[in-house]
C-alpha cells in the first residue's frame, strides 16, 4: 500500500482510499481506477438485464435506463425495450473489447490519457526550431 498526497490539502493518504478522511477531498488517481468500466460487464448486463437498461446504469446513462426500467414495468413497453436492448447489444458488439470506448460513453478519461497528453503538449513548447537551423 502506496501513499500520496491529497490535491486539496497535502495531507499524506493511502492511494487506495476513496477520498481524503482530512479533509473529503475525492482521491482522484483512486476514483479514475473505481470508476473505470470494463467492455465484457457492460456486454453481460446488456445480454442478461438489458431490458430494465442494467448496462445503461452502468454506463452512467441514468435518464435512458431509468427510462427503459419504466416502459419494462408497463409490460406492453417491453416490446419496445427489447429491441432497444437488442440494438444496444449490436452496438456493444461493434465495440467488442474496446473499453475505452466504454469509458467514453460513461463520460470517464483515463488518468493514463490526460498524462500523455500534457506531457506531449509540453514537448512542442520545448522543442526549438532556431537552434535547428543554426546547427545547418
Ligand atoms: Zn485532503
Amino acid at each position: 500500500m502506496a501513499m500520496v498526497f491529497c490535491v486539496e490539502c497535502g495531507k499524506k493518504i493511502s492511494d487506495r482510499a476513496l477520498a481524503c478522511p482530512e479533509c473529503g477531498a475525492p482521491n482522484r488517481a483512486n476514483v479514475m481506477i473505481a470508476g473505470e468500466k470494463k467492455w465484457w460487464v457492460a456486454f453481460i448486463l446488456c445480454w442478461m438485464v438489458g431490458v430494465v437498461g442494467g448496462h445503461r446504469y452502468y454506463l452512467r446513462q441514468t435518464t435512458s435506463a431509468v427510462i427503459m426500467t419504466i416502459l419494462t414495468c408497463t409490460i406492453f413497453g417491453i416490446f419496445i425495450t427489447s429491441i432497444w436492448a437488442l440494438v444496444d447489444l449490436i452496438i456493444l458488439l461493434c465495440h467488442a473489447g474496446d473499453d475505452a470506448w466504454v469509458n467514453q460513453v460513461a463520460g470517464i478519461r483515463p488518468v493514463v490519457e490526460k498524462v500523455s497528453r500534457t506531457s506531449g503538449a509540453k514537448k512542442k513548447t520545448v522543442s526549438k526550431p532556431v537552434a535547428r537551423k543554426k546547427a545547418k
